[in-house]
């Protein structure tokens, strides 16, 4: 395979290329990327073959959340107004729920028809902040696997387990209601196995949640090699729509809803990088832009998210109807 062949839909013709540095800790190491003239997809012209050394063991997922897992009133709080978003019911939950913002994971939950005795597996949880999050909500079947932690973790009704793809599939195929992917999956390659893999975890009518970068996206008209969510070498594979469509196709299963969830920070990270200035530098982002421009990032990202523009979706699939196992 020629080094510009796209490893998603085979087309080796027009095949742009880029030349991206690290940013994220601003080691300012080189990558080459090209970008796809018929699917579209980004991707890096050769995974690294020591792609660990660019995941160093302070990497921001690799916290303890053992004291934010039992603080009580949050869990009061949110159990109480995630069961009355989901049933309707209680009135205290009724009260909450008008007076916060709405939870990520309820509008998941919702789209995906997932309820909070369903078994829900994080595939690439780290060490769990948002299965935390979720059992404050009140969810109970919620477990996490990571082959990157040190070891299992056990938080009270929460357990991610030291585990591989190939580990949880000997161990839990067809055992989950829902499987969750946040921000992992643009980091492995083989995209097409990965996907049918993870689908194997699924039970009948399972759903699957993966959540990515997307590339056709006004910041990366913009910005190009200094889009935030390049992040090279980590990032292998920034999908369009339709090459994230072929990789499901693929797979054997379907898209049936999207959620472009794109925040302010593809643009305030990426004028750092314009700036020479690393995503990790002591002057963050806040320091450099008023509070005016970082809500204006932030309402533009909205704009974008509405327009099908932003730089970040949540894609729900499931296996085409007919062809549950
Ligand atoms: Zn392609």
């Amino acid at each position: 395979m020629a080094l510009h062949t796209c490893r998603i839909c085979g087309n080796e013709k027009e095949n742009r290329t880029y030349n991206v540095r690290e940013m994220l800790h601003g080691t300012r190491e080189p990558f080459e990327y090209f970008e796809c003239s018929d699917c579209g997809c980004v991707q890096i012209s050769e995974v690294p073959p020591d792609l660990a050394r660019f995941y160093p063991s302070d990497y921001q997922v690799y916290k303890n959340y053992g004291r934010r897992a039992r603080n009580r009133t949050r869990r009061v709080v949110d159990s109480a107004r995630v069961g009355y978003a989901l049933s309707g019911k209680g009135i205290f939950g009724r009260v909450a729920h008008a007076l916060l913002p709405e939870l990520d994971y309820v509008e998941w939950a919702r789209i995906a028809h997932v309820g909070r005795d369903d078994r829900i597996l994080d595939f690439g949880s780290g060490a769990g902040k948002m299965l935390i999050r979720m059992m404050q909500g009140g969810f109970r079947g919620l477990e996490g696997a990571d082959p990157f932690i040190s070891g299992d973790i056990h938080y009270p009704g929460v357990t991610i387990h030291k585990a591989g793809l190939d580990e949880m599939i000997e161990r839990h195929e067809g055992a989950f209601d829902f499987v969750m992917m946040h921000h992992s999956f643009e980091h492995i390659d083989h995209q097409v196995t990965l996907m049918r893999q993870v689908a194997r975890l699924l039970a009948k009518n399972g759903r699957l949640l993966i959540r990515i970068p997307v590339v056709a996206s006004e910041a990366w008209e913009h910005y190009r090699e200094n889009w935030y969510s390049l992040d090279p070498p980590r990032h292998l594979y920034l999908h369009t729509q339709d090459s994230f469509r072929r990789v499901a196709r693929e797979a054997g299963m379907e898209i049936f809803h999207t959620v472009y969830d794109s925040t302010g920070t593809q643009f305030s990270q990426s004028e750092l990088y314009c700036r020479d200035i690393p995503a990790n530098a002591p002057r963050a982002a806040r320091d450099i832009f008023s509070k005016a421009q970082m809500k204006a990032y932030e309402a533009r990202a909205v704009e974008l998210n509405r327009e099908e523009r932003g730089d970040q979706a949540a894609f729900f699939l499931r296996r085409p109807s007919g062809q549950d196992a």
